[in-house]
């Protein structure tokens, strides 16, 4: 929230130009619409000025600049966040995209990766060597904001969230200073951004561990949902060995030219899918999910890991209403509730997405890094689109609103990257109990003035 004491200062773009060497786009600028689009179709800040920094040292000039001159500061990698925190009206876009240096050590299984690379761009590169690292479901989220949130993908049973990977970083923090973050270095700041999100300052680079990703059986396996195949699913997941991830999204069928015309519309359990491993282990693992019903589509099969994030339409702008809580379990009365909530909303997309959980991710102890979520079971995100009116925007949010009473089993945590603008209190439910006492107070050492505060903020604990 703006206090009078921190309300933003006008920016004066010469003296921007002036201070930092790199790109500064304003609105007079032919690319300033271009520019200023991110990925949600319902957000349209008009920032006095996005900046395209092209080295660590502009970022820090920027950094500087904006301190200084008391700006209103958003930093944007792959422009996904769900909140619209990545523009920010009148203020200052510091607009990492540029950064895509990508450094592959294969006989030491890392990379350094910069800050403004997709996850399908470094995907693409490190399966080349046959490893990988795991980001989330789709190849245009930046690695910059799912890394910092936490990561949870396609590896997330096999080898963790993101951040379970994440070996080093380096960031520039308020006071414009760029830092070598790992287990060594100051490791309080490397705890608080496996998870804290932006509150910490800019990540130019990471340093990940890859894995092997040489076989793997994957891609995409599209069943009828009844509430008995969507309770079966679950469970298959949950009994799967931890070589396999799922991510179910139960759904009206979108109307692809593979699926017979009879089926669009049609609620289906859509899933999306990976076992990591040996092929005929992998044939193995999923072969009690062909079994819950007769496939309408199945496209699993031997794949090179970055087939899972395929070629995506750049104009796709889609207005979600969501919301984002674990769950214990999918047991008949979870899942009819699921098919009653979809089957009752008009909505032009509407879905129920979930991602079974535990295996290497809830090995880590819940206070090792800022995602504390390590033992809930089940993420789910229920979402639908409206029509950018207020009106359908409060039609679909009750909707969520209900649904998400309805599925409530008594885990009020959240995930931090699938989080909307939804208050406080709810950036508190993804960061518990001591997770956000430890974040205020790492938040007070490293930007006392909140600086970086276009995030899921966590205030500095003085203030
Ligand atoms: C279609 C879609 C699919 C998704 N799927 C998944 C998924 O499968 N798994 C999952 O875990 N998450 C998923 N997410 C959520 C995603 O992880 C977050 O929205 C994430 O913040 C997006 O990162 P970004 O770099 O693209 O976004 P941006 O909007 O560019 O950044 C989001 C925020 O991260 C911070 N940030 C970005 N770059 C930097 C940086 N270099 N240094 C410091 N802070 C920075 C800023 O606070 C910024 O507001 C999905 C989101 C979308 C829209």
């Amino acid at each position: 929230m703006q206090t009078p004491a921190t309300r933003p200062a006008p920016l004066s773009i010469p003296d921007l130009r002036a201070a930092v060497g790199c790109r500064v786009i304003g609105p007079d600028d032919t690319d300033y619409d271009e520019a200023r689009r991110v990925f949600l179709g319902d957000v349209d800040p008009h920032p006095a000025a996005i900046v395209r920094v092209a080295s660590a040292d502009d970022v820090a000039a920027v950094v500087r600049f904006a301190r200084e001159n008391g700006v209103d500061l958003a930093v944007r990698s792959g422009g996904h966040s769900n909140a619209g925190q990545s523009s920010v009206e009148g203020g200052l876009v510091l607009d990492v995209r540029d950064l895509k240096a990508i450094d592959i050590d294969p006989a030491a299984s890392t990379v350094w990766a910069e800050a403004g690379l997709t996850a399908a761009r470094l995907t693409e590169a490190t399966v080349a060597h046959g490893l990988a690292v795991g980001f989330g479901d789709t190849g245009s989220v930046g690695i910059s904001g799912i890394t910092l949130g936490g990561g949870v993908g396609y590896m997330v049973r096999k080898h963790g969230l993101t951040i379970d990977s994440l070996l080093a970083a380096e960031i520039v923090t308020a006071d414009g200073l760029l830092r070598r973050v790992d287990a060594d270095h100051e490791p309080d700041l490397f705890w608080a951004i496996r998870g804290g999100g932006g509150n910490f300052g800019v990540a130019t680079r990471f340093l990940y561990r890859l894995h092997d990703v040489r076989e793997v059986v994957g891609g995409m396996l599209i069943l009828p949902a009844t509430s008995e195949v969507i309770q079966g699913f679950i469970a298959s997941a949950e009994a799967a060995p931890e070589e396999l991830s799922a991510i179910a999204n139960i759904m009206p069928a979108p109307p692809m030219a593979f699926l017979p015309e009879e089926h669009h519309g049609k609620l289906v359990v859509f899933a999306l899918m990976t076992h990591i491993g040996d092929l005929e282990a992998g044939q193995r693992a999923i072969a009690p999910f062909r079994a819950l019903a007769t496939p309408l589509v199945d496209m699993l099969r031997p794949i090179a890991y970055s087939e899972m994030y395929p070629p995506e339409d750049p104009d796709y702008a889609p207005a979600p209403v969501q919301r984002t809580m674990f769950l214990e379990r999918i047991d008949r009365a979870a899942a009819t509730t699921i098919v009653e909530f979809l089957e009752a909303s008009d909505a032009s997309l509407r879905a129920a997405q979930l991602r079974v959980l535990g295996g290497a991710m809830a090995r880590v102890p819940a206070d090792a890094t800022a995602f504390a979520h390590r033992s809930s079971r089940i993420m789910a995100v229920l979402v639908n689109f409206y029509d950018k009116t207020p009106e359908d925007h409060a039609r679909r949010q009750a909707w969520v609103d209900e649904f998400a009473a309805a599925m409530d089993q008594g885990d009020d945590g959240a995930y931090v990257n699938f989080l909307v603008n939804e208050g406080e209190a709810r950036v508190r439910a993804a960061y518990p109990g001591t997770t956000w006492d430890r974040l205020a107070e790492i938040k007070a050492r490293y930007d006392p003035t909140n600086l970086f505060r276009h995030c899921q903020n966590v205030p500095p604990a003085h203030a």
